[in-house]
């Protein structure tokens, strides 16, 4: 999610923004762009690449927008749920990016529903917009705090209007939300890498809870909600975040080596190589070499030039899914007792896929560390994992996964390890992270599982 304020090509960067981060999103991508008279929108299925040609970007003209990608945690993945939203009400016109996902979107949406309200989309953000809507306050801001009480569950959101743009983060601060300038023109994005795209230089995190409204006479800060114990994503540090981002002041990069570091002191093993599962694994396994004195080698390839394959692949053939991704080094392989290092095991599969590929390239062992602990529990805030039963460590023991997955030895990072990691050495207090996949302590208390009932539209 990215947003641009103040600038005569103000679609443009979004455009480019959205390039840094596009590995928050694969499934569509739009830009909702404005000249201070009305909304002008593209959203499409797919990659930011195969969507926005130069002829779509010249009709989205004006100084300001806001580009989306996304992925779905909640609601289908079609055309009708791609974002920016954007909707026309009694006080004129407003879009939404949003990166997170609402727990109490499906009893919002019975009760707009019984009351006559009709949606266009299965998105839990289109509540939202009605929330916005049917608010009597009179101000965007103020309809936007009025609606986003209504609401629990984890949002960073960007809103633009015919004149400002609002970049909100919801009290708990599950997802990163952050600012940037370049000049005069104010820029809000998920991730801090996409300022060194633009040459946007860091002015600071949105914290939890926050409402930063950007309008011609600048950014204004405020603070519409009751103050909460702030849960920020541990995972983002782990897996979901790109490594040059900072997120909340804390490097990306420097807490997943700081995360392989201390993997090699939890569990230390003999072995000549030390590879990474790229790009996944990479921080980590350079920390894990470096703490152990293990050399580093890239024994596993990563092909960038994949996108979407075009079969679906049968049971029979579904084994060639990781083989298209990652491909083994026989030179760094054979022979060797490997140290190989991912992020995190979720199903399990492709561990096990990882594993057999490292000893079809002949190596004598497999030593499998991941750095960040079982996960166990499901996300209800914006990260897409399977339900609890699906998850290998939830009914799995580590030796029980260790067997499945086929390898000499297996090792999970603790979760003192892995807050110790993201806080850095300085810092001692644990509180202030969601760590529901890793412990299944739910920060809000929801009754429904995630999965079972996802809001669902007819199929086009
Ligand atoms: P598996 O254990 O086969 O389900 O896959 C685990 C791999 O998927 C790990 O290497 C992670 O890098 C990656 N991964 C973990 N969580 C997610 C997620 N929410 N979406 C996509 N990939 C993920």
């Amino acid at each position: 999610m990215i947003g641009v304020f103040g600038h005569p090509e103000a679609a443009n960067l979004a455009y480019l923004g959205l390039y840094a981060l596009q590995h928050r999103g694969q499934e569509s991508a739009g830009i909702v762009s404005t000249d201070g008279e009305r909304l002008y929108a593209v959203r499409e299925m797919g990659h930011v690449n195969d969507i926005f040609t130069a002829d779509r970007l010249k009709h989205l003209p004006g100084t300001a927008a806001v580009g989306h990608v996304r992925y779905s945690t909640a609601g289908e993945s079609t055309i009708q749920n791609a974002q920016p939203i954007a909707v026309n009400y009694a006080g004129g016109s407003v879009a939404v990016g949003h990166n997170g996902n609402l727990v109490n979107a499906i009893e919002l949406r019975e009760r707009l529903e019984a009351e006559g309200a009709i949606f266009a989309s299965s998105s839990d953000t289109e509540v939202i917009v009605h929330l916005i809507a049917r608010s009597r306050e009179l101000t965007l801001p103020d309809r936007v705090a009025d609606a986003l009480r209504q609401v629990r569950g984890a949002y960073s959101l960007i809103f633009l209007s015919e004149g400002m743009l609002i970049a909100v983060r919801d009290p708990m601060g599950f997802r990163p939300l952050a600012l940037g300038k370049a000049k005069d023109t104010w820029i809000a994005s998920s991730e801090t890498c996409a300022f060194e795209l633009l040459e946007a230089d860091f002015v600071r995190d949105v914290e939890p809870g926050e409402m930063v409204i950007v309008d011609k006479t600048g950014a204004n800060s405020f603070r519409p909600f009751a103050a909460q114990p702030a849960h920020r994503c541990v995972f983002e540090w782990v897996y979901f975040a790109r490594p040059d981002s900072t997120i909340d002041g804390r490097s990306v990069y420097r807490a997943r080596e700081r995360m392989g570091r201390r993997l090699a002191v939890e569990h230390p093993v003999p072995a000549d190589v030390v590879v990474p599962v790229p790009d996944s694994g990479v921080a980590a396994a350079i920390g894990y070499a470096r703490e152990s004195g293990i050399p580093y080698d890239q024994g596993l390839m990563r092909s960038h030039y994949m996108g979407r394959t075009f079969i679906e692949p049968s049971q029979q053939i579904r084994h060639f899914g990781v083989k298209l991704k990652l491909s083994p080094v026989r030179e760094v392989l054979a022979g060797k007792r490997v140290v190989v290092v991912d992020d995190s095991i979720v199903r399990g599969t492709t561990s096990r896929k990882i594993v057999g590929m490292i000893r079809s390239a002949g190596a004598r062992e497999v030593h499998m560390r991941i750095s960040s602990p079982p996960t166990v529990g499901p996300c209800r805030y914006g990260i897409d994992t399977p339900t609890r039963e699906e998850l290998i460590a939830f009914d799995h023991t580590a030796e029980e996964i260790r067997k499945y997955v086929g390898a000499d030895s297996l090792g999970y990072l603790s979760l003192e390890g892995l807050f110790a990691s993201v806080k850095g050495a300085n810092e001692e207090a644990k509180n202030g992270f969601c760590d529901a996949c890793f412990s299944n302590n739910q920060p809000i208390n929801v009754q429904q599982p995630a999965r079972l009932r996802q809001l669902r539209l007819v199929s086009a």
